[in-house]
């Protein structure tokens, strides 16, 4: 299958899962996922419309921007060492994966210098997966409100991995539940906290994931096929 017909097909069922429960097709964006991916595998998406990409490894990410010659839009999706922050200042548009507040704090600092905003999710823990990154929901408001007290960020939404279970059907609660912390945390009513984006769904339960109020599916094998 072709990158195009692949995007092709997953934008029809994400237009059918938005059918299905009346949602605005305009409200879920596709996050390109394309870490081990090569450049012009990106370009190819570029060409047939995609113009969204998540990067889980900073060096690979720092490379593949120089060679990717089209414009595109960057998310940071994968788990962040505080060190690294400083390489994706001015790079990406949005960093999923904040759970904690020293990454946070690191985020403020390198983003401030240059008067900028950080546009950030955190990330929740919610299959309470020992080897899985992501804040524990008991930690999820106070998390919040300290990073939100942040000048220099503004928390836009959170961010899942549920567990990786064959059946799309059995992940859904934890979509559900994702949803229900975001409504919670929405009527605090935190200044800095927007909680209009909910990243969850991959490429084998993002219909799920949109049925479940998903605005961002990170989806990688689905468009440019198997990474093993
Ligand atoms: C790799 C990855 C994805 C995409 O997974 P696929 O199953 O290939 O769609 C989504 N989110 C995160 C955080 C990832 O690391």
């Amino acid at each position: 299958m072709s990158i195009q017909t692949n995007l092709q097909t997953i934008r029809e069922r994400m237009n059918a899962a938005c059918r299905r429960v009346n949602r605005n097709p305009e409200d879920v964006q596709l996050v390109a996922v394309s870490k081990t991916k090569p450049a012009d595998m990106i370009e190819a998406a570029a060409a047939a419309g995609q113009s969204l990409f998540g990067e889980n490894y900073v060096q690979e990410f720092l490379t593949k921007t120089e060679d990717v010659t089209v414009p595109v839009v960057w998310h940071f999706i994968g788990s962040l060492q505080s060190n690294k922050v400083k390489y994706l200042c001015g790079k990406v548009a949005m960093i999923h994966s904040v759970d904690r507040l020293s990454l946070a704090k690191e985020i403020d600092r390198q983003w401030g210098k240059s008067g900028e905003t950080a546009q950030i999710l955190i990330q929740v823990n919610l299959g309470q997966e020992e080897s899985k990154s992501g804040t524990e929901e008991a930690a999820l408001e106070d998390l919040v409100r300290k990073v939100a007290a942040l000048p220099h960020i503004r928390i836009c939404g959170l961010m899942a991995l549920p567990p990786y279970l064959d059946d799309p059907e059995q992940v859904r609660p934890f979509f559900r539940r994702l949803r229900q912390l975001a409504d919670m945390l929405a009527a605090l009513n935190i200044p800095g906290v927007e909680m209009r984006e909910l990243s969850m769904g991959m490429s084998h339960d993002f219909d799920v994931a949109i049925e479940e109020g998903a605005t961002l599916v990170r989806v990688g094998s689905a468009i440019f096929g198997s990474r093993y």
